[in-house]
Protein backbone atom coordinates (compact mmCIF):
# COMPACT_ATOMS: atom_id res chain seq x y z
CA UNK A 1 0.00 0.00 0.00
CA UNK A 2 1.03 3.51 -0.77
CA UNK A 3 2.10 5.91 1.78
CA UNK A 4 1.13 8.58 0.28
CA UNK A 5 -2.68 7.98 0.65
CA UNK A 6 -4.09 10.30 3.18
CA UNK A 7 -0.94 10.13 6.38
CA UNK A 8 1.54 11.47 6.77
CA UNK A 9 4.53 9.32 5.82
CA UNK A 10 6.26 7.84 8.45
CA UNK A 11 10.06 8.77 7.77
CA UNK A 12 9.50 11.50 10.10
CA UNK A 13 12.05 14.03 11.11
CA UNK A 14 12.82 13.85 15.09
CA UNK A 15 12.71 17.33 15.93
CA UNK A 16 9.05 17.95 14.11
CA UNK A 17 7.67 14.52 15.73
CA UNK A 18 5.47 16.79 18.47
CA UNK A 19 3.84 18.65 15.86
CA UNK A 20 3.29 15.79 13.47
CA UNK A 21 1.34 14.09 16.62
CA UNK A 22 0.03 17.51 17.58
CA UNK A 23 -1.27 18.24 14.01
CA UNK A 24 -1.76 15.54 11.86
CA UNK A 25 -2.59 12.47 14.32
CA UNK A 26 -4.77 14.00 17.05
CA UNK A 27 -5.81 17.07 15.07
CA UNK A 28 -5.78 19.56 18.28
CA UNK A 29 -3.34 22.20 16.02
CA UNK A 30 -2.36 24.74 18.20
CA UNK A 31 -2.94 27.42 15.92
CA UNK A 32 -5.20 26.15 12.94
CA UNK A 33 -6.21 22.61 12.02
CA UNK A 34 -5.53 22.11 8.74
CA UNK A 35 -7.17 19.05 7.27
CA UNK A 36 -4.08 18.11 4.96
CA UNK A 37 -4.46 15.70 1.84
CA UNK A 38 -1.47 14.58 1.65
CA UNK A 39 -1.89 12.20 -1.12
CA UNK A 40 -2.99 15.20 -3.10
CA UNK A 41 -0.46 17.62 -2.43
CA UNK A 42 2.23 14.63 -2.80
CA UNK A 43 0.76 13.95 -6.26
CA UNK A 44 0.90 17.45 -7.02
CA UNK A 45 4.41 18.31 -6.17
CA UNK A 46 5.70 15.13 -8.36
CA UNK A 47 3.37 15.79 -11.43
CA UNK A 48 4.77 19.11 -11.88
CA UNK A 49 8.14 18.17 -11.27
CA UNK A 50 7.57 16.68 -14.98
CA UNK A 51 7.02 19.93 -16.38
CA UNK A 52 10.41 21.59 -14.95
CA UNK A 53 12.71 23.47 -17.30
CA UNK A 54 15.62 22.73 -15.55
CA UNK A 55 17.77 21.77 -19.29
CA UNK A 56 20.60 23.43 -17.09
CA UNK A 57 21.06 21.82 -13.92
CA UNK A 58 19.05 18.49 -15.05
CA UNK A 59 17.90 18.88 -11.04
CA UNK A 60 14.01 18.91 -11.22
CA UNK A 61 11.91 20.34 -9.15
CA UNK A 62 8.30 20.17 -7.72
CA UNK A 63 6.43 21.99 -5.59
CA UNK A 64 2.57 22.00 -4.28
CA UNK A 65 1.45 24.25 -1.73
CA UNK A 66 -2.11 23.90 0.41
CA UNK A 67 -4.32 27.12 0.59
CA UNK A 68 -6.31 28.08 3.35
CA UNK A 69 -9.51 27.41 0.41
CA UNK A 70 -8.26 24.04 0.48
CA UNK A 71 -6.79 24.15 -3.17
CA UNK A 72 -3.92 22.65 -3.51
CA UNK A 73 -1.44 25.28 -6.03
CA UNK A 74 1.77 23.48 -8.15
CA UNK A 75 4.83 25.11 -9.05
CA UNK A 76 8.11 24.13 -10.88
CA UNK A 77 11.46 25.56 -10.90
CA UNK A 78 12.40 27.48 -14.27
CA UNK A 79 15.84 28.07 -15.22
CA UNK A 80 17.08 30.60 -17.51
CA UNK A 81 20.45 31.04 -19.90
CA UNK A 82 20.70 33.98 -17.59
CA UNK A 83 21.54 31.38 -14.59
CA UNK A 84 20.11 33.86 -12.42
CA UNK A 85 17.03 34.29 -13.09
CA UNK A 86 16.09 30.66 -12.00
CA UNK A 87 12.88 30.94 -10.11
CA UNK A 88 12.41 28.10 -7.82
CA UNK A 89 9.71 25.40 -7.76
CA UNK A 90 8.54 26.51 -4.10
CA UNK A 91 8.11 30.03 -4.91
CA UNK A 92 6.47 29.80 -8.43
CA UNK A 93 3.96 27.72 -6.19
CA UNK A 94 3.51 30.30 -3.95
CA UNK A 95 2.92 32.42 -6.43
CA UNK A 96 0.27 31.06 -8.11
CA UNK A 97 -1.54 30.76 -4.68
CA UNK A 98 -1.33 34.17 -4.28
CA UNK A 99 -2.67 34.85 -7.59
CA UNK A 100 -5.67 33.17 -6.86
CA UNK A 101 -6.07 35.30 -4.15
CA UNK A 102 -4.55 33.08 -0.91
CA UNK A 103 -3.00 34.75 1.52
CA UNK A 104 -2.58 31.83 3.77
CA UNK A 105 -0.51 28.50 3.46
CA UNK A 106 -1.32 25.57 5.15
CA UNK A 107 1.02 22.77 4.01
CA UNK A 108 3.86 22.39 1.08
CA UNK A 109 4.95 19.19 -0.40
CA UNK A 110 8.48 19.27 -2.51
CA UNK A 111 9.36 16.71 -4.81
CA UNK A 112 13.04 15.86 -5.97
CA UNK A 113 14.36 13.32 -7.86
CA UNK A 114 17.47 12.22 -5.85
CA UNK A 115 16.69 12.35 -1.81
CA UNK A 116 14.50 14.31 -0.30
CA UNK A 117 15.61 17.73 -0.90
CA UNK A 118 14.68 21.06 1.65
CA UNK A 119 14.25 24.35 -0.09
CA UNK A 120 16.58 26.44 -0.43
CA UNK A 121 16.93 29.83 1.77
CA UNK A 122 15.47 31.88 -0.62
CA UNK A 123 12.18 29.52 -0.91
CA UNK A 124 12.30 29.64 2.58
CA UNK A 125 11.80 32.94 3.77
CA UNK A 126 8.97 33.41 0.93
CA UNK A 127 7.39 30.08 2.79
CA UNK A 128 7.47 31.85 5.85
CA UNK A 129 5.72 35.16 4.24
CA UNK A 130 2.77 32.94 3.94
CA UNK A 131 2.75 30.04 6.66
CA UNK A 132 2.62 29.67 10.06
CA UNK A 133 5.87 28.54 11.59
CA UNK A 134 4.19 24.92 12.29
CA UNK A 135 2.96 24.86 8.70
CA UNK A 136 4.58 21.31 7.72
CA UNK A 137 6.92 20.70 4.78
CA UNK A 138 7.22 17.58 3.30
CA UNK A 139 10.13 16.54 1.54
CA UNK A 140 10.12 13.97 -1.11
CA UNK A 141 13.12 11.99 -3.49
CA UNK A 142 12.74 9.83 -6.26
CA UNK A 143 12.41 6.77 -3.76
CA UNK A 144 10.00 6.47 -0.47
CA UNK A 145 11.96 8.39 1.88
CA UNK A 146 9.62 11.23 2.96
CA UNK A 147 10.98 13.83 5.79
CA UNK A 148 8.80 16.51 7.55
CA UNK A 149 9.95 19.68 8.79
CA UNK A 150 8.09 22.14 10.69
CA UNK A 151 8.54 25.63 8.64
CA UNK A 152 10.12 27.13 11.79
CA UNK A 153 12.88 24.31 11.79
CA UNK A 154 13.89 25.37 8.42
CA UNK A 155 13.63 29.16 9.13
CA UNK A 156 14.23 29.72 12.81
CA UNK A 157 14.32 33.33 14.04
CA UNK A 158 12.57 34.14 10.58
CA UNK A 159 12.37 37.94 9.72
CA UNK A 160 9.12 39.12 9.23
CA UNK A 161 6.66 41.81 9.05
CA UNK A 162 6.83 41.99 13.14
CA UNK A 163 10.22 43.70 12.40
CA UNK A 164 9.00 46.56 9.58
ZN1 LIG B 1 14.36 27.98 -3.71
Amino acid sequence: MSQAEGEVPPETCRCVLPLYSRTMRSGRAASRQAKVDWAALIQGAREVRERAYAPYSRFKVGAAVLGESGRIYVGCNVENSSYGLTVCAERNAAAQAVAAGEKKLLACAIAAGGKPCPPCGMCRQVLAEFGDPAMPVVLLGGGKARIIHALSDLLPHAFDKTFL
